[in-house]
């Protein structure tokens, strides 16, 4: 076959025949625009069919997801008796044993279930009570051996038909450029773009779908990495706001606060004034736990630059959390000559007369629209960066001549190797030790049996004027890692929530007040929903795993976690963070169907003993990989999916060989592009 020279990688999907305007619209569905992004959509994985299991082996694997190659000895449809649901009940065999399987709500199964037909069955071992046998748990069937890739999905978009855009945009002719060089693609023993995209989508053997992975990760890390190390050189060539730091002034204000500060304070403090004191912008991230006190760290550096002349601003993802800071910056400076002031959509309603000339003004997304100016900003601090989508900081500094410095705090404690990619292009600070009032958060993991006895204890602590969070998971019908089902329904929080909340009002604590918040609200309504919590009209809030992080809600003392098996213990913790935050004792419980299993009683007490975030997110490293601590949302990783890393080798590689790249990016013109996009992207979002 001929192969045509002009054709586009990245042209519109639609160019792919059969794909058209229709695939198009239901593919962009997925981030799939161009054909380079449907070469490129990796799979959630693959399913193995050639790797089978004897029937009677079964017996052993419990909760082991397997494949069986089997006949089908009998099959008939009937119903359920309560739910009256259909149900198809098949007698499979293969030439070690036989068991049964029974298929819900598929009646069209059983006229495919022939007896005498081969099928391949794959699925979750797991027993059925009802004959106290062993039986395979949401079977899946297949009827030709061999590796598929399985993909991310939405409504109408089968894998099936990915894989078949794929192969059709294949021998249409669509190829890549390589832009790795050669040299790194040897030393690291990579596979070339185009090699490593027909394993990614078909792969002979899972050896080879790991290969493919593998290169993709690693040219994604490695221009993110140089990108942020680009930046990072660029950035010591800007001019800043040179500030001398007012020693006096600072001491005054820390001798006045209502607390010492701590070791870490001081030196991220110190950290921070030497900063300061260049000529080129500060990029500096304070990492430190929900609670540990960076808020008053960005403090102290908005009053040396406005002792300078200069102002600060400091962006917070919520309206409530600017309102929050708004007040304990007026408590941090009373008496002290410096303005602060609030800027949000709601003050830029009610207050026409907003002072853009204060020392420190506090705002949301409010603060980075056009008809903002504010003159000589010499400093701009971040909350929760990640919650902003990337880089909301360049539209306030595009406004100045002069760069101001940036000061970005999160509350997730990351690993170093970790954060030395991620952050890459910041200096990074880390405040561990905890403020000295600080009673450490008692912590259970209960069995789902004593779930009476917690609530009534929860409830006496309401009585003496407590709240309580429960966090639930989503509700998944159907496992997210096994399925090729897996859609995402809008309609899950809300459900999650409800069932919880239906729960809830059938025990003791179905008299207190009840509220429930989930990410599909509406954001005035989540807003309300907790100031509502904040003012104490609420006792219990029930939420999913979306609720926002960062609000401070003084007499809230227990955090209980539905199912917490399913969260990884870095996210546990931030749940966690949420009490315990002033000296009244605090309790986190953690509730699980799965503590009799080895693997998560071990996770869950690691969780139970240790309370320092660093740590924990050095365990879930160690055990989950990057992508678990990271999460998706973090916006350093926009473009693509840490999930996907599953060991941190890849990260040193991708590092070391950034390094080396780095100095020479110039004569390798079609990765300095690659970075350059990259570096855009996150730029103009
Ligand atoms: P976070 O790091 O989560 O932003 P905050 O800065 O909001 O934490 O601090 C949480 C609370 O602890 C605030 O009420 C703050 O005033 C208080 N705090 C900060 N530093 C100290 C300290 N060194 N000793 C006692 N309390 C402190
Ligand atoms: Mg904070």
């Amino acid at each position: 076959m001929s192969v045509k020279k002009d054709l586009d990688i990245n042209s519109p999907v639609e160019a792919v025949p059969f794909v058209g305007s229709k695939g198009a619209v239901l593919l962009s569905k997925l981030g799939i625009e161009t054909v380079s992004d449907l070469l490129t959509y990796k799979p959630r994985g693959i399913v193995d069919l050639t790797d089978k299991t004897n029937i009677i082996d079964l017996q052993e694997m419990r909760d082991q997801r397997v494949v069986v190659d089997a006949e089908i000895v009998s099959c008939s449809l009937g119903k359920t008796a309560k739910k009256r649901m259909w149900i198809v009940d098949a007698k499979i065999a293969d030439d070690t044993g036989e068991i049964r399987v029974v298929w819900y709500n598929q009646p069209y199964l059983k006229k495919i279930l022939e007896p005498g037909k081969r099928v391949i069955i794959r699925g979750l071992v797991g027993f059925d009570f009802s004959v106290k046998k062993v039986t395979i748990l949401s079977p899946e069937i297949f009827f030709e051996k061999g590796i598929f890739p399985i993909y991310r999905l939405t409504k109408n978009v089968t894998s099936k038909q990915i894989l078949r855009a794929v192969k059709n945009a294949l021998q249409s002719g669509y190829r890549f450029e390589e832009f790795l060089p050669k040299e790194i693609l040897d030393k690291f023993d990579i596979p070339e773009i185009n090699d490593a995209v027909k394993m990614l989508h078909f792969p002979n053997q899972k050896s080879e779908f790991d290969i493919a992975k593998k290169r993709f990760n690693f040219a994604d890390l490695l221009v993110f990495v140089l990108a942020n190390l680009y930046q990072r050189e660029k950035n010591k060539k800007l001019n800043s706001f040179k500030i001398k730091w007012p020693e006096e002034q600072v001491n005054n204000f820390i001798k006045n606060l209502p607390f010492q500060l701590t070791k870490d304070q001081v030196s991220v403090t110190s950290d921070i004034s030497k900063d300061l004191e260049k000529q080129n912008p500060m990029s500096r991230l304070i990492q430190g736990d929900v609670g540990s006190g960076k808020t008053v760290v960005g403090m102290i550096a908005s009053l040396a630059v406005s002792k300078n002349g200069y102002r600060t601003t400091w962006l917070a993802p919520t309206e409530i959390l600017a309102k929050q800071h708004y007040d304990s910056a007026k408590k941090f400076f009373e008496g002290i000559n410096f303005e602060v002031e609030l800027v949000t959509a709601q003050t830029k309603i009610k207050n026409k007369k907003i002072n853009y000339d204060a020392d420190l003004i506090i705002g949301t997304h409010a603060l980075l629209q056009a008809d903002v100016n504010i003159d000589n900003l010499a400093l701009v601090i971040i909350d929760e960066q990640h919650r902003f989508g990337v880089n909301q900081r360049s539209l306030l500094i595009e406004q100045n001549s002069r760069q101001p410095h940036f000061l970005s705090l999160s509350a997730t404690p990351i690993p170093r190797t970790l954060s030395h990619v991620v952050f890459g292009n910041l200096d990074v600070s880390i405040i561990k030790t905890k403020p000295k009032n600080r009673l450490p958060v008692k912590t259970y993991a209960i069995a789902n049996a004593k779930r009476e006895d917690t609530y009534k204890f929860i409830d006496s602590l309401i009585g003496a004027g407590q709240q309580a969070f429960f966090v639930c998971p989503l509700i998944e019908e159907i496992e997210p890692e096994d399925s090729d089902q897996l859609f995402e329904d809008p309609a899950m929080e809300r459900k999650t929530v409800d069932n919880e909340i239906e729960n809830l009002s059938k025990t003791v604590l179905g008299q207190r007040r009840l509220g429930k918040i989930h990410g599909k609200m509406k954001s005035q309504d989540k807003q309300d929903i907790m100031l509502k919590m904040r003012n104490g009209e609420i006792d219990v809030l029930v939420a999913t795993s979306v609720i926002e992080v960062g609000v401070d809600i003084p007499m809230a003392s227990v955090m209980v976690i539905e199912d917490a098996d399913r969260f990884g213990l870095s996210q546990l913790h931030q749940f966690r963070g949420r009490v315990g935050r002033n000296d009244i004792q605090s309790y986190c419980f953690l509730f699980s169907t799965k503590l009799a299993e080895e693997r998560t009683k071990e996770r869950l007490s690691a969780f139970v003993r240790n309370l320092d975030g660093f740590e924990l997110s050095m365990i879930d490293l160690k055990q989950r990989g990057p992508g678990a601590i990271l999460g998706l949302d973090q916006s350093g990783f926009k473009g693509f999916n840490p999930l996907w890393f599953e060991d941190t080798k890849i990260l040193d590689d991708a590092m070391s060989a950034a390094k080396k790249i780095l100095p020479n990016l110039n004569k390798l013109p079609k990765l300095s592009q690659k970075v350059e996009s990259q570096f855009q992207t996150d730029h103009l979002e």
